[in-house]
C-alpha cells in the first residue's frame, strides 16, 4: 500500500472516493502533524517508534478510533436495555501482545473498561504472575457493547463490530494475540472448537495466535477440572509470552 493516498485517488481519476477507515485516519494524522510524502509502511513504522512524537501519533490514532467507536450505530446492541456505554480496548498501542475477549459484561459496561469484573481480575492476576503489567499489553473484545444477559454475540454483531477490531489490529500490529474463549478464536479461524484448538498456534494474517479459555470459563470450573483448566491456561500464556520475547525481545512488559 505504497504512497497510499495519491495512488488511490489517481486510480479513481482524481475523484473523491470513500477511502477505507484506516487510510482516512492516517490522512488525518498526516494533516494534523504536517507529515509529508510518506509511504504507508513508513507511517506505520513511525507510529511504533519509541520517541515522543511516535507517542503523540499513537495517542492521535487511539482517539480517532475511539471516536468512531463512540459514534457507532452499526448493530442493535447499543440499543439493548443492558447497554450503558461502549467499551473500548485499553492498554499500550505499541504492545506486541494483544489479548482479545468476547464482549463486555456487567462490570465492563458499568465502568466502560474491558476485563474489570471477576474474570478481568483473574486475568490481571495471571498477567502479574507472569511479571506483566496489564497496562503494557493491549486488551480488547471482539464486540464492544454488552449483549443482553451476557449472551454470545451473534455473527452479525461480530461482523458489524469488526470494523473497530480491524483498526486496532491494523494500527497496533501485535506480534502475538491471545484469544480468550471461542468468539475471538472463531474470528480468526471460523468453525473451531476452543477445547480442541486451545494451546495450538494459529498463524494468520501475520499474527501468531494462541487460543485459550476465557477467564470466566476458569471461574465456572471446580475440583479436578479447575486444576486442569488453570494449568492449561497458564501453559498457553507462558508459551505466548515466550513467543513475544522471541519476536520482540526488547519490549518491556513492566
Ligand atoms: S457492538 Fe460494535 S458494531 Fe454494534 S453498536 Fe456496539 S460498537 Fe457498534
Amino acid at each position: 500500500m505504497e504512497n497510499f493516498a495519491n495512488k488511490i485517488i489517481s486510480i479513481f481519476g482524481g475523484r473523491e472516493i470513500d477511502l477505507p477507515q484506516n487510510i482516512k485516519i492516517l490522512m488525518d494524522l498526516k494533516k494534523e502533524y504536517g507529515i509529508e510524502e510518506i509511504y504507508y509502511s513508513e507511517l506505520i513504522k513511525r507510529i511504533h517508534g519509541k520517541d515522543e512524537q511516535s507517542l503523540k501519533l499513537r495517542e492521535f490514532i487511539k482517539n480517532q478510533v475511539r471516536k468512531l467507536l463512540y459514534e457507532c450505530r452499526e448493530c442493535p446492541l447499543h440499543l439493548a436495555d443492558c447497554h450503558t456505554q461502549k467499551v473500548p480496548g485499553e492498554g499500550e498501542w505499541n504492545s506486541p501482545l494483544m489479548l482479545i475477549g468476547e464482549a463486555p459484561g456487567f462490570e465492563e459496561d458499568r465502568l466502560g473498561r474491558p476485563f474489570v469484573g471477576r474474570a478481568g481480575e483473574l486475568l490481571t492476576v495471571i498477567l502479574n504472575k507472569l511479571n506483566i503489567d496489564r497496562k503494557k499489553v493491549y486488551i480488547t473484545n471482539v464486540v464492544k457493547c454488552r449483549p443482553p444477559k451476557n449472551r454470545t454475540p451473534l455473527a452479525s454483531e461480530v461482523r458489524a463490530c469488526s470494523k473497530i477490531l480491524e483498526l486496532e489490529l491494523e494500527f497496533i500490529s501485535p506480534k502475538v494475540i491471545i484469544t480468550l474463549g471461542s468468539v475471538p478464536l472463531n474470528y480468526f479461524k471460523p468453525k473451531s472448537s476452543i477445547v480442541q484448538s486451545r494451546g495450538q498456534w494459529i498463524y494468520e494474517r501475520g499474527f501468531w495466535i494462541m487460543p485459550t479459555f476465557h477467564p470466566a470459563y476458569i471461574l465456572r470450573q471446580g475440583g479436578e477440572t479447575l486444576k486442569r483448566v488453570k494449568w492449561q491456561v497458564w501453559h498457553d500464556f507462558t508459551r505466548a509470552i515466550a513467543k513475544v520475547k522471541e519476536l520482540n525481545g526488547d519490549y518491556k512488559f513492566n
